[in-house]
C-alpha cells in the first residue's frame, strides 16, 4: 500500500535489520526495542490490522504465527520463553497500520500488561 512504512520495508526501499524472511512473511528488529529481544513479524501483503483480516487471510495469519515461533527460536528465546503481541487500534497503541506480531523476550514479562 503506497505510503505504508512496513510495505516499504517489504519492498526494501526502507532499510531494516531483517532476521527472517520467506515467500509470505518478513521479520526484522524493532527500531525502538522494549525488551532485550524485540522483533516484528509482518505479512508481505498489506493487511491493516488483525481486525481487518478476513477468512481469505487465514493461511498468511498462520504463517505469521509460525514465523514468530521460528524467529523466537532463532533469537534464542525458546528456553526462557517469550511473548507474542498483536496490537489493534487506539486503546492497544497500534502505531503502524500494517499487521505485525511483536516477538518479545530476554526478560520476564509482567502480566497483566500495561
Ligand atoms: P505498534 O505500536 O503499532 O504495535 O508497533 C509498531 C512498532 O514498529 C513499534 O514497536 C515501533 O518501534 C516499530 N517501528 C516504527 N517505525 C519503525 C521503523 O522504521 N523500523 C523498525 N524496524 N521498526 C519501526
Ligand atoms: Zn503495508
Amino acid at each position: 500500500m503506497p505510503g505504508c512504512l512496513f510495505c516499504n520495508i517489504v519492498a526494501k526501499s526502507t532499510p531494516a535489520q531483517i532476521v527472517f524472511e520467506n515467500d509470505h512473511v518478513l521479520a526484522f528488529k524493532d527500531i525502538r526495542p522494549v525488551a532485550p529481544v524485540h522483533a516484528l513479524v509482518i505479512p508481505r501483503q498489506h493487511i491493516t490490522g488483525i481486525h481487518e483480516a478476513t477468512p481469505a487471510d487465514v493461511e498468511v495469519l498462520g504463517r505469521v504465527l509460525l514465523a514468530a515461533r521460528d524467529v523466537a527460536e532463532q533469537l534464542g528465546l525458546a528456553e526462557g520463553g517469550y511473548r507474542l503481541v498483536v496490537n489493534q487500534g487506539k486503546n492497544a497503541g497500534q502505531s503502524v497500520l500494517h499487521l505485525h506480531c511483536h516477538v518479545l523476550g530476554g526478560r520476564p514479562m509482567a502480566w497483566p500488561p500495561g
